[in-house]
């Protein structure tokens, strides 16, 4: 077998993490697997280098940060070769760029375009483990370019795919794949599999198990993911395609998201092109807009509320002032004591009253909703913040989530 194991920084923290990380990868190719390792930087070691940069300045370009940035993941890439190399196997660290990784050109939020497998080839052919450097890519312009936060696990899914690796094992510091956060409801169930679709809204729903661009990813390119325990050797959670038989559970997770700013702008203009304008703005300083809320129409005003993610909110705030001015409206704000709580599931859109339940779920714990969008798997209410936990509580317990396990098993 061909696998590709990626292990996050809390797996890689420190010397013995990094050992027990070594022994589990030699481990794998002693078993007979031809194995790429790929690594992201040593514990918070991004967030250290984030807070050092901005001691030097308030505004460092997004090219330096990403040359900074990348260090991380080769510092540990390089000692967790020296360590696989203590333990008498063959080895070698590679960059991103190395690795034949090409990406787009925006710096810090990178996509990968392509990968170039004649290095990783060669290199495989010649009987080593290889370890790469997780998170960033070579740019068109030639430069070090990340793929965002959490983005070593796109970097695995994308090794995988361009390899045609058996599986992609994404090991972290939890058994896999809950059925909502076990910090915050214990009861919390591990699913067995998940289906790509309900894995990409819950990884983009605030449940940070996976970065969602590599979860899209894998499902483009049909890449099996197994996320598991770097602790132990507990199966974890598979994600992968599956068929409709399967898809019996109605609500597979819940998902909180408390990265969230709600935004509205308030008497815009009743016209064509008005929407237009403001999204393709927000686009164009790569704010990622979520959910949007048109208000029905009172004489030639409308409202747009939408929200966005808290680490944008300072370019939306530059774009929305212009934005106001361009589209003459009368004002805008925004809110950032909001979350997001929303219900997952393959099984829910043959079925209409799950969205009530999910109501009933928050009336019952008497939290208002501001905001509410659906898709043919999810359905997402915006509240209060501090009302976050006590709903995904009421609505874990109003979906029966508690025995999701048997349920999974049995279908
Ligand atoms: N080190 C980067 C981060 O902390 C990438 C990653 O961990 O996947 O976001
Ligand atoms: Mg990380």
């Amino acid at each position: 077998m061909l696998v590709v194991q990626k292990f996050g920084g809390s797996s890689v923290a420190n010397p013995e993490r990094i050992i027990r990380v070594a022994k589990r990868v030699v481990e794998a190719k002693r078993a007979g697997d031809n194995v790429i390792v790929v690594v992201s930087a040593m514990g918070d070691t991004t967030d250290d280098l984030i807070a050092m940069a901005n001691q030097l300045n308030v505004n460092p370009s997004d090219r330096e940060m990403d040359m900074l940035l990348s260090t991380g993941e080769q510092v540990s890439v390089a000692l967790l070769a020296m360590a696989i190399d203590s333990m008498g196997e063959k080895v070698v660290s590679l960059t991103g760029p190395q690795a034949g990784i090409s990406t787009n050109e925006v710096y810090s939020k990178a996509k990968i375009m392509g990968v170039d497998t004649e290095r990783l080839e060669r290199e495989l052919s010649q009987d080593k483990i290889l370890v790469v450097a997780g998170f960033q890519g070579r740019n068109p312009k030639g430069d070090i370019a990340t793929l965002g936060r959490g983005g070593s696990d796109t970097t695995a899914v994308a090794l995988a795919a361009a390899v045609n690796a058996d599986v992609c094992e994404i090991f972290t510091d939890v058994e896999g794949v809950y059925t909502c956060d076990p910090r915050l409801v214990p009861r919390a169930q591990k699913l067995n599999s998940i289906s790509y679709d309900e894995m990409l809204e819950l990884a983009s729903l605030g449940a940070v198990v996976l970065q969602p661009r590599a979860v899209e990813f894998a499902k483009q390119h049909q890449v099996k993911l197994h996320v598991r325990s770097s602790f132990n050797k507990n199966p974890g959670t598979i994600v992968q395609e599956v068929g409709s038989m399967e898809k019996e559970m109605l609500v597979s997770g819940v998902a909180h998201d408390l990265n969230v700013v709600k935004m509205a702008l308030f008497d815009v203009p009743d016209q064509p092109g008005i929407a237009q304008k403001l999204f393709c703005t927000l686009a164009a300083q790569n704010v990622n807009v979520d959910m949007i809320i048109q208000s029905a129409n009172r004489k030639d005003v409308n409202d747009i509320s939408f929200t966005i993610a808290q680490d944008d909110l300072a370019k939306a705030l530059q774009a929305m002032e212009k934005i106001k001015e361009e589209i003459g409206a009368k004002g805008f704000t925004y809110d950032s004591n909001v979350a997001k709580v929303s219900i997952v599931g393959a099984g829910m859109v043959s079925n209409p009253g799950v969205a009530a339940a999910m109501f009933e779920a928050l009336a019952d714990a008497a939290i208002n909703i501001q905001m509410i969008s659906t898709s043919e798997i999810k359905v997402s209410c915006i509240i209060k913040q501090d009302e976050a936990h006590n709903a995904v509580t009421s609505i874990h317990n109003k979906f029966d989530l508690d025995g999701a396990e048997e349920a999974s098993a049995a279908c």
